[in-house]
């Protein structure tokens, strides 16, 4: 009888006690774990306080509302919204300073009454909520998140700065191997001699290096009439279309098409094309644009950043390559 009882209960021991117990030890296991995070967080975070710049004001343009968020936590929204997350990270991280920089130079040189940047790349800055961020991203989500959240983490405090002031720090996606002047893209006076042209070697192994755009003769004459009404051009004559002048980067700086004569930008921006940097290919009935690059070009060109930190490359490295002359301090020290 006592053999029975004992049968039973290392029955009910092993069928019900042991994998309670076995739960339990994961789970706190795995609830250590979190707090030795949090733990690291909280002391990355601690290491650099913000003396202002530490909270902006962001205008979400689809509600017209403004958010008063925390610089760094802002950033993590950027960084995942202009940079693929599976990129380098010192690339990631030379992307978080630059946007660190762009967003305190936007606060010194305002474009919006009420806030201090907007969550819109044609205007300010892309941002993207941490919900939508995980939903679009595949794989291990939060890992990911995670990636960002080190890269902002790890370059608390840094922007960067030409004679003491945050520069006006343009990038872009692919520079085609060279960057450009930004008088080339927006013209004017440059009072901006840390954007320069610089080469980059590697772009070409990205999707975003090589592009083309294929258009019938009818399509161009009307993409161009819905700017110049009066034009008027003869697809059989070799000189009615052609490049007339090219930037100091080898970009198309004018075009000619028939009666008119239009900049690469207004080109590239009519004829949506990815780049200034094409060729055109005449052919029956039709034009082939071959482009190179994608974005104005101006300033760090983040799949170049990529390409040179698999090279071996740090972030400040990296900002040093694109932007010429410049310093990389803390914002405290302005
Ligand atoms: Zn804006």
């Amino acid at each position: 009888m006592k053999k029975v009882f004992i049968y039973f209960f290392a029955f009910l021991f092993l069928c019900f006690i042991l994998p309670a117990l076995l739960t339990k030890a994961e789970v706190s296991t795995s609830s250590g774990a979190n707090e030795v995070v949090e733990e690291n967080k909280e002391i990355t975070s601690e290491e650099y306080i913000y003396n202002q710049y530490g909270t902006i004001r962001l205008l979400h343009t689809d509600t017209n509302t403004v958010e008063e968020v925390a610089l760094d936590e802002y950033l993590c929204n950027v960084v995942s919204a202009e940079m693929p997350v599976d990129f380098e990270k010192e690339a990631l991280k030379a992307q978080a300073i630059v946007a660190r920089t762009y967003t305190i130079y936007k606060i010194n040189n305002k474009k919006h009454d009420n806030a201090d940047i907007c969550d819109n790349s044609n205007c300010c800055q892309a941002w993207i909520s941490k919900e939508d961020r995980l939903a679009r991203w595949d794989g291990d989500k939060e890992e990911k998140w995670n990636k960002i959240e080190e890269c902002v983490n790890e370059t608390k405090g840094k922007i960067i700065t030409y004679n003491n002031q945050p520069i006006n720090a343009f990038f872009h996606s692919n520079s085609g191997g060279k960057t450009e002047l930004p008088v080339d893209v927006w013209g004017g006076g440059s009072n901006m001699p840390y954007l320069q042209v610089v080469e980059t070697l590697g772009e070409d192994g990205y999707a975003q290096y090589n592009s083309e755009v294929e258009l019938t003769n009818e399509e161009i004459l009307e993409k161009l009439k819905e700017k110049y009404r009066d034009i008027q051009i003869d697809f059989d004559n070799e000189e009615d279309i052609k490049v007339l002048e090219y930037t100091s980067s080898g970009r198309v700086k004018t075009i000619k098409f028939g009666n008119h004569e239009i900049s690469g930008t207004e080109a590239r921006s009519i004829l949506g094309l990815r780049s200034t940097n094409f060729e055109i290919i005449k052919e029956e009935g039709k034009i082939k644009f071959i482009v190179k690059g994608y974005g104005h070009g101006v300033g760090m060109s983040q799949t170049g950043a990529d390409s040179m930190a698999k090279n071996g490359s740090t972030a400040e490295e990296i900002i040093h390559h694109f932007y010429i002359g410049v310093e990389i301090k803390d914002v405290n020290s302005l």
